[in-house]
């Protein structure tokens, strides 16, 4: 015992003086100005006209005049490390995309190079205003000890294929027990704190995982109380296929295996058949899907996911980038500007897909899709202070008639100023505060070689649809 009573170890801060972005259930999003948000132990305790509220004395004080608080941004899907193969692998049809450039570079996968490309990720994600990553890759518990460090929020599912066996596929659950472990000791370290890292289960895909190994995935993620996070339907070739191969879509696969029932978050779904809505209807309480369309468009995958028919089934839907070596960015604001582009032109209706509602994806949206529903995703007290601040003052924001629109259309990276997760300040004037960002990028430029090269030979997998 240190001696200091819990009134004595509570740490206070207010954002002082802000616009606050208002994301409701349902409805139009809407800008609140001169606002104070206070924020106890990480939680969001009140938010209050400038001054009207007062605070204890020990309270810091985060001046944020002139800057706009919006919900920290989810990526709801992504696979974090593959940032050092950013542009490694340009112009390729998605079979030569996997097959010949990502399968074979992954052989070249070692838990250093994985943590290497973690840090990196986690810095590009907080300074662009991402609180929280859903992320699903190999040496997940390397990503897990990046994220702690960082201080970003991280739901971490450890990928598996089948052709890797039993060993395979129980090693990728030791790992998400571990990190469901380790998490668990951090936050017995601060009381009354959520753990900021979580873990799910991460077959990797319906037509790279057999039935068998989802339906004991489900299992263990049922008994043990972790949800799934997967790919599945991604193009309407892979839905196809699935009926050719299997006699079911690959949403009636992860019916039958038990997945929807354990609660799943599906990557992409843009080969989702209007068959296939009844069944994730009945799921939809804990059925989410990340929708990632600069991945789509660039591959030339013909469709998107069709939110607007989710929607209507009561399914979550969250905004991701998916990785970097098809993305080429992390960046959530250039990702949901392509949701609300793609899915107006999907369903050729230029009113669909509001600016409230692209907002509402990337944050409530994306937090219910990381399975942080209640934590996350909302500037509202109860809340963790998972908060972005940022600057509309830049010429291609001004003049502000509409601050809501100028976030989805106008808003780059660069206009994040100050980033608080669980109400620790880690951007603070567009500087992380708790990595060096320069050795980050050094370390990552040192190993970047190694990823990308070739001539190992062999893949990890192959793709066929
Ligand atoms: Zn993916």
């Amino acid at each position: 015992l240190d001696g200091l009573g819990l009134e004595e170890r509570m740490t206070r801060l207010v954002i002082r003086n802000c616009s606050v972005l208002v994301v409701p259930e349902t409805g139009e999003c809407r800008v609140d100005d001169g606002q104070d948000i206070h924020v106890e132990d990480g939680a969001i305790t009140a938010i209050s006209a400038t001054g009207t509220v007062q605070s204890a004395p020990d309270t810091e004080v985060l001046d944020a005049i002139g800057l706009i608080a919006v919900p920290g941004l989810t990526n709801s899907h992504t696979h974090s490390p593959m940032v050092m193969m950013r542009g490694a692998a340009e112009d390729l049809s998605i079979d030569d995309w996997f097959n010949q450039r990502i399968w074979p570079m992954e052989v070249n996968l070692t838990p250093e190079r994985v943590r290497v490309g973690a840090r990196l990720a986690c810095a590009e994600m907080l300074l662009a205003g991402v609180t929280t990553f859903v992320d699903h890759y190999f040496h997940a518990e390397q990503i897990a000890a990046a994220a702690l460090e960082a201080g970003i929020r991280a739901d971490l599912a450890p990928t598996f294929f089948s052709s890797t066996g039993t060993e395979g596929r129980e090693a990728a659950l030791a790992s998400a027990r571990e990190i469901r472990g380790l998490a668990a000791g951090t936050a017995q370290e601060q009381p009354g704190r959520p753990a900021r890292v979580t873990a799910s289960l991460g077959p990797h895909a319906t037509y790279t995982v057999t039935e068998e190994d989802l339906r004991l995935t489900a299992e263990i993620a049922r008994a043990e109380g972790f949800r799934i996070h997967l790919h599945a339907a991604e193009t309407e070739d892979q839905t196809q296929s699935s009926q050719e191969r299997l006699g079911a879509t690959p949403i009636e696969v992860l019916e039958r295996t038990g997945v929807l029932d354990a609660g799943a978050l599906i990557a992409h779904g843009c080969g989702i058949v209007d068959g296939d809505l009844p069944l994730l209807a009945r799921y939809a309480d804990r059925t989410a899907v990340a929708c990632c369309p600069k991945v789509y468009l660039k591959l030339a995958m013909g469709s998107t996911t069709p939110i607007k028919a989710l929607r209507a089934a009561g399914v979550t839907v969250g905004v991701g980038t998916d990785g970097a070596a098809v993305h080429n960015t992390l960046d959530v604001w250039e990702a949901l500007r392509l949701v609300a582009l793609t899915q107006k032109q999907r369903e050729r209706d230029a009113e669909w897909m509001t600016i409230s509602d692209t907002l509402r994806l990337a944050t409530r949206g994306g937090a219910a899709a990381a399975g942080l529903t209640e934590l996350t995703g909302a500037i509202e007290v109860g809340r963790r202070a998972d908060v972005t601040l940022v600057d509309l003052a830049g010429p291609h924001c001004q003049p502000v008639h509409d601050p809501r629109a100028a976030l989805v259309y106008s808003v780059r990276a660069a206009d994040v100023v100050t980033v608080l997760v669980d109400g620790e300040i880690v951007v603070r004037d567009r500087q992380l505060t708790k990595v060096d960002l320069a050795e980050i990028v050094a370390e990552a430029k040192d190993l970047a070689h190694t990823l990308v090269d070739l001539s190992a030979g062999g893949a990890v997998q192959h793709y066929a649809p």
